[in-house]
């Protein structure tokens, strides 16, 4: 068994109120890839980068056993996204998006990689996610991230794959623009009819809901005192997510929920540094005892 993961790879430019990093090491499939690469192997990555890509980044990918075979390295520049956090971090200005090498992205998925019974896409063009589908050979669960952009710009095309996922995993705001309905409850019945079996909506420091055909399920966020940078959280939560399930290989309703709780447990990771500073050097022992933080966070007994 095998884990694909398609997406951005970037250079990331991030101011918060505290601090500020120039081209760090950023893109949803770094973030997915690497928060999937504490729980099992293989994790396959497709992806592009320019000639400026700096190797010790290609080396801290490699050094977390992460497959580059699918990594192209084209003439020009590497994407680059520049983003600002306000003193309440949930809100985010996009400062630049430089979309470079990433403009022509076409995955090409190497031989070796389609057999990979899991895959993850990352967001990017609606398009190009059904491309990578097509290229499977018979995968067993998709999971599949999107935003506001593709939601508003491709949604023919997004509903077309949507048939195809077996789990969305969106945010609140998101939710109730792909559903157009304010009530998020309702929007996830309505994005499950869509064609997902199931959908997780991410709420930020809130939280997470799992929806399915049986229950809805809530794990919490990690109370944290200090969150220093929050980009890539919502891409390492389905890296977290996925490499879990990849791990167990137990698809259950029940294991779901369990992987959402260590999806939101390696976001937690996630923000306590800028980039990936926090999710180069974790172990799995480290991931599991914040999983049972988790655990107690909201766990509760009624007395007699
Ligand atoms: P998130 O904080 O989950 O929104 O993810 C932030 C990451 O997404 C950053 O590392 C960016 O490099 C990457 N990113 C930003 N805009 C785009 C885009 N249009 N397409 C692909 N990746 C992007």
């Amino acid at each position: 068994m095998a884990l694909l993961v398609v997406g951005s790879l970037a250079l990331d430019s991030v101011e918060t109120p505290f601090d500020k990093v120039e081209e760090a090491l950023g893109g949803s499939a770094t973030y997915i890839s690497l928060a999937a690469s504490y729980f099992a192997g293989p994790v396959y990555l497709v992806g592009t980068v320019g000639e400026d890509f700096p190797q010790r980044y290609v080396d801290l990918l490699s050094e977390h056993n992460i497959d580059l075979e699918g990594l192209k390295v084209e003439p020009g520049k590497t994407f680059r996204w520049g983003g600002k956090y306000h003193y309440d971090l949930n809100v985010r200005d996009t400062l630049f998006t430089e979309l470079n090498v990433f403009e022509k992205f076409d995955p090409v998925i190497p031989d070796k990689f389609r057999k990979a019974q899991f895959v993850c896409l990352g967001n990017i063009d609606p398009v190009l996610q059904i491309k990578v589908l097509d290229q499977m050979e018979n995968p067993l669960f998709v999971v599949c991230d999107t935003m506001n952009y593709w939601i508003e710009g491709r949604k023919d095309e997004l509903l077309k794959l949507l048939k195809r996922v077996n789990v969305l995993i969106i945010n609140d705001s998101e939710a109730r623009l792909l559903a157009e309905e304010p009530n998020l409850i309702k929007a996830a019945r309505m994005i499950r009819e869509m064609g997902p079996e199931f959908l997780i909506i991410k709420k930020g420091e809130h939280g997470a809901l799992l929806f399915s055909a049986e229950t809805v399920f809530s794990a919490p966020a990690y109370p944290m005192e200090s969150i220093f940078d929050p980009t890539g959280a919502g891409d390492t939560f389905a890296g977290g997510f996925i490499g879990y399930l990849h791990k167990t290989q137990d698809l259950s309703p029940e294991n779901m929920k369990c992987a959402v709780v260590y999806g939101s447990a390696m976001a937690s990771f996630c923000v306590e540094k800028f980039s990936v500073g926090a999710l180069e050097k974790l172990s799995y022992l480290r991931v599991q005892d914040r999983f049972r933080e988790f655990q107690k966070l909201s766990r509760f007994d009624e007395k007699d």
